[in-house]
């Protein structure tokens, strides 16, 4: 099952190809180069999600893709090198529900430790203004817009922690 995958980990520099070692950098012990004298990170990993309404209906996607196939999220994902965050929202609810948005609002942020990739920090956007016919692209299988009692169980939960910050204290 996908859950069972452990997090990626350093294992060999990405330059020279060579086996790492775990040496101390001062403050903890770091998969280290000794050929290229270079230390290697793992950092959280940032991605994005939307809150796009039509009326006060929430838009959410059908997952195409693991984790979590066939359950409903927020339309987002991971941010791309080059790309600001609010360009990384945008481009990740185009991609997934062929919407252009505009004017975002940082609704909040929310971090989780993912199996997948390590610890994940979630910012969640609002999209004051959108455009474009809904229609679900590449990573979803369908979307649709939920009234609040209508809405599926989310599949993460950064974004049920996020939806519950949204409904809660978030001016529209
Ligand atoms: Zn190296």
């Amino acid at each position: 099952m996908h859950d069972a995958k452990p997090p990626f980990q350093w294992k060999y520099c990405p330059q020279c190809g060579n086996l790492l070692k775990m040496c101390f950098d001062g403050e903890n012990q770091r998969p280290f180069c000794e050929t290229c004298v270079r230390f290697y990170y793992f950092n959280p990993v940032p991605a994005t999600c939307c809150f796009v309404l039509k009326g006060d209906e929430l838009l959410l996607v059908q997952r195409a893709i693991e984790p979590c196939r066939g359950q409903w999220t927020l339309p987002g994902g991971f941010m791309e090198l080059g790309e600001t965050a609010e360009e990384g929202a945008l481009r990740e609810l185009y991609e997934e529900t062929n919407i252009v948005g505009r004017r975002l609002r940082l609704v909040g942020t929310n971090t989780q430790n993912s199996k997948y990739s390590g610890t994940v920090i979630i910012l969640a956007y609002y999209v004051e203004e959108w455009d474009g016919i809904p229609r679900p692209h590449s990573d979803a299988l369908q979307l649709g817009f939920f009234a609040p009692n209508e809405r599926p169980p989310l599949a993460f939960q950064a974004h049920r922690e996020l939806l519950a910050a949204f409904d809660s204290g978030f001016k529209r």
